[in-house]
């Protein structure tokens, strides 16, 4: 592992819905700021990927259309090279659009798409109302509770299976099915979650996170000056009511 962070995007256009590519500059920002150099390439419809060609992978949400798209490609192209990076411990954040396909399978209308299996759980629709709204949830990554805050919104319910663990608790707003009190999950190094918004800028301690353990860094990165970042979370924070 060296000193460049090096992120593969998949579909960057077709999943990038709230302008969820925020969340990559924020990454290349705070890379550069400390001197780690920032190496972004793109995985799209049709391309495999290469499970060593990047140290961390990034899915954004998307609508059920290009989720569509994107669903069988993932498990018909890519499978076998993400199946390969999150075994070697490759970072991979998927946000909403791109956190419903990690799982078995996602339903759509009378369609159900297929999952690429990384983590046990499904995701299925219900007659309900979308789940929409500012939500914050307490998170343990391993170094005590912190909260990301952020925003959700999405028609689909998700189900953990019984070998999944949730990247949270939700402090307020609906999570992953509205009742169950969880939000997101986690397995090792990957992590998929609702929160859009774009979720790293207002969560910047969750960015640093993924850029340590996708350089697989045992120590915390140097700080950095984070007045705009931390105001950010509180206003996060306080939309949510949390
Ligand atoms: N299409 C998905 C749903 O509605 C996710 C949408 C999104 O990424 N916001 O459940």
């Amino acid at each position: 592992m060296g000193d460049t962070l090096r992120v593969c995007a998949l579909y960057p256009e077709l999943m990038n819905i709230y302008a969820d590519r925020g969340n990559l500059l924020l990454l290349q920002r705070r890379c550069e700021w400390r001197g780690i150099g920032f190496e972004l390439s793109a995985s799209d419809l049709g391309e495999p990927l290469d499970p060593e060609g990047a140290d961390l992978f990034y899915i954004g949400g998307g609508q059920d259309r290009d989720q569509a798209l994107c669903a069988r490609d993932l498990a018909e192209v890519k499978r076998d090279g993400i199946h390969a990076a999150a075994e070697r411990g490759a970072a991979l954040l998927a946000v909403c659009g791109g956190y419903q396909l990690l799982g078995s399978s996602y339903e759509m209308g009378e369609e159900t798409l297929p999952g690429v299996g990384l983590v046990d759980l499904e995701t299925v629709r219900s007659d309900g109302p979308r789940l929409i709204g500012n939500v914050a949830i307490e998170v343990d990554l391993g170094d005590g509770p912190r909260v990301l805050a952020g925003f959700e919104n999405h028609g689909g319910r998700t189900r953990l299976g019984a070998g999944a663990t949730p990247l949270g608790r939700v402090l307020k707003g609906h999570g992953n099915d509205g009742h169950s009190g969880f939000e997101g999950v986690r397995r090792g190094n990957v992590i998929g979650t609702y929160l859009h918004g774009p979720l790293l800028p207002k969560n910047a301690w969750l960015a640093d996170w993924l850029i340590a353990r996708a350089l697989g860094r045992d120590e915390p990165l140097p700080p950095l000056d984070d007045a705009f970042e931390n105001a950010a979370h509180v206003e996060a924070r306080r939309a949510a009511g949390a």
